[in-house]
């Protein structure tokens, strides 16, 4: 089993682990501890390096396979053996704008919420841009402008993100997770995982996110399509870090 740091401090950047397993079929070096975000809701899987020694691992990306996560080595130089020690880390640049990214959609969802009732259907992201879908039939293109100045005030109001991780009864009885997806929950699942945009949202949500509205910088809100009378997507663009 792998302890998932990334779930209590996304700023986690580097970290010891001990090799547990190693899949050799796959090319991947499971440990008992992780920073590396596996991929999942959305949010696209870490790359970075584990280093033994004088060895660095390049690893392309990881990947949760049940209660593991997998970290898949790039070349053909010798695995490590299970019980020692190595360095990770994964690349920051890359994180970070998925930090900012994804809880930038999550402002989007928030406003969305808040200003029109549209309830979010699903979402993806890629580095400094990313997608959400609303059963939203009242959209239409002169939102666009108003939506992305709301997105852009709740950056300015620099609310605090808070991640918390509930007993799955206490998670059940918060009102606002009720409208999103908690009840698709399989029972086997004890606690949930809770990002709290405070004051605008709240969702079950497994993601790495920055602790503060402020750090997301300005939210584009490049184009809108219709996926049929009641379902629109929604797109967003960020500016580059320096940009
Ligand atoms: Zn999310």
């Amino acid at each position: 089993m792998t302890e998932l740091l990334y779930q209590t401090d996304s700023y986690l950047q580097s970290f010891e682990a001990r090799v547990e397993a190693i899949d050799i079929e796959n090319r991947a070096i499971i440990l008992d501890r992780s920073a590396f975000y596996p991929g999942g809701g959305g949010q696209p899987a870490d790359s970075g390096s584990l280093m033994l020694g004088e060895t660095t691992y390049t690893i392309k990306r990881a990947k949760k396979v049940g209660a593991q996560v997998l970290h898949f080595v790039e070349g053909d130089i010798p695995m490590p053996d299970v019980g020692q020690v190595v360095q990770g880390k994964i690349d920051w640049t890359h994180r970070y704008e998925l930090m900012r990214t994804h809880t930038a959609l999550h402002i989007l969802c928030g406003v969305v919420f808040r200003d029109y009732g549209a309830l979010v259907t699903g979402g993806n992201m890629e580095p400094l841009q990313g997608r959400m879908d609303f059963e939203f039939e009242t959209m239409h293109k002169d939102l666009v402008e108003k939506i992305e100045q709301a997105v852009n005030q709740e950056v300015a109001n620099a609310r605090p993100v808070q991640v918390k991780i509930l007993p799955r009864e206490e998670a059940f009885q918060i009102p606002d997770l009720i409208r999103t997806k908690i009840n698709l929950l399989p029972e086997g699942i004890r606690e949930v995982r809770v990002v709290e945009i405070v004051g605008l949202d709240l969702q079950a949500d497994g993601g790495t996110h920055v602790k503060n509205t402020s750090e997301v910088g300005h939210i584009q809100v490049v184009d809108y399509k219709s996926k049929g009378k009641i379902n629109k997507r929604i797109y967003i663009q960020m500016d580059a870090p320096g940009g």
